[in-house]
């Protein structure tokens, strides 16, 4: 059983104690791979439609991970110069016990080893954990939402109550967390009501991340009629607000821009229409162990085999290493129609 560490949030603010950095790993094309997102379950208690399939096949639980061997493998990680850990999923916070990973990574934010622990949520959790997560010195969290009305919710979601997830944002904002909402971009579906969800997020202070849906496992909907290039939201967008691009580079595949009419952030990830791989520094690990070197590849390691057979971390950090040596230089992901999906697994998988 994993043991439960009291921490206060004053633990975690900039005062944390320096640790030295250790080398980072350094991939082929000579980035810094600072940055582990693990899916820890393929579950959700939501089935968006651009996501999963309406009767998705989940994973034995004899084949997850246990939230010790998790634990032990962002160890190894953050030995290895990962800075920051993202905790995703499937949807993180129906993994039973979750909030056992979430205090015993905090060590590492206390010890200064690590600069960030975060998550990304659907919500529906959220008045739950909020306060405990914030206590532990979660200080950002990506909400995703992809509509404010609620019956659209309902059928994007095919289950969700809108309600329940506006309540969870309050309570993560409340609690003092910094939340972003992530939606993506869907044609026929949301594409009208991206100035409202601009209005509605920016009047809260939370920065607002558009992404263009990636065809990532089968669903019963064709990608391509779903598909709306940011390219021209963008443009839509451009017709009614000043837009002036901001710097902010976080590695990540977001690029962003300055609203100026709502003084908010709103961010674009546009895997389809212009990707940014030469600046990628992360790397995922999914809930049975398996590291992808690249969200829109099949390459991978079994670091669950390897962690399972030998007790020492330093196979382990091994094993990572020579995985790293693997990551690709990109990925090539189009979206035709009457294609399969360009990858196999679906996003709740591999951790979006
Ligand atoms: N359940 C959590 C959530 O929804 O935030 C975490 C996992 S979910 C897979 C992470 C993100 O991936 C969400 O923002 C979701 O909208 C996005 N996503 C899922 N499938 C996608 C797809 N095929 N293309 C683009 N984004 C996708
Ligand atoms: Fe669940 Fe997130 Fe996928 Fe929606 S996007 S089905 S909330 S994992």
């Amino acid at each position: 059983m994993l043991d439960d560490i009291s921490s206060t949030p004053q633990g975690f603010t900039a005062e944390a104690p320096r640790v030295p950095s250790p080398a980072p790993l350094i991939d082929p094309f000579q980035r810094a791979i600072s940055y582990l997102r693990i899916s820890v379950t393929d579950r959700c208690d939501l089935r968006c439609a651009y996501c999963m399939s309406e009767h998705m096949e989940f994973l034995p639980k004899r084949d997850l991970l246990t939230l010790e061997e998790l634990d032990r493998l962002c160890g190894v990680f953050i030995a290895r110069g990962v800075r920051k850990l993202r905790i995703t999923g499937g949807e993180p916070l129906v993994r039973r016990d979750i909030m056992h990973l979430f205090r015993r990574l905090s060590r590492h934010l206390e010890s200064g080893a690590l600069e960030e622990l975060t998550l990304t949520t659907n919500g529906t959790q959220l008045t739950r954990y909020a306060d405990e997560l914030a206590s532990l010195g979660v200080r950002r969290i990506n909400v995703s939402l992809d509509t404010l009305d609620p019956q659209k919710f309902r059928a994007i979601t095919r289950r969700g109550d809108l309600p329940v997830v506006l309540d969870g944002i309050a309570a993560a904002r409340a609690a003092g967390m910094k939340v972003k909402i992530n939606a993506v971009a869907l044609r026929d579906v949301n594409a009208d009501e991206i100035p409202d969800m601009i209005a509605w997020a920016h009047g809260l202070g939370m920065d607002l991340t558009l992404i263009e849906v990636m065809p990532l496992g089968e669903i019963e909907a064709d990608r391509t009629d779903q598909f709306l290039p940011l390219s021209v939201a963008r443009q839509r967008l451009e017709s009614r607000y000043t837009l002036t691009p901001l710097p902010d580079r976080t590695g990540g595949p977001a690029r962003y821009v300055r609203v100026e009419e709502t003084g908010g952030k709103l961010g674009f990830i546009t895997p389809l229409t212009h990707n940014f791989c030469e600046s990628c520094n992360r790397v995922r690990l999914t809930c049975t162990g398996q590291l992808y070197l690249c969200l829109g590849q099949e390459d991978s390691a079994d670091l669950r085999a390897v962690l399972r057979a030998s007790p020492d971390d330093a196979v382990l950090a091994a094993a990572v290493v020579e995985a790293i040596t693997r990551k690709p230089k990109g990925h090539d992901f189009v979206i035709e129609r009457q294609r399969k999906a360009a990858v196999p697994r679906h996003m709740s998988v591999t951790g979006g």
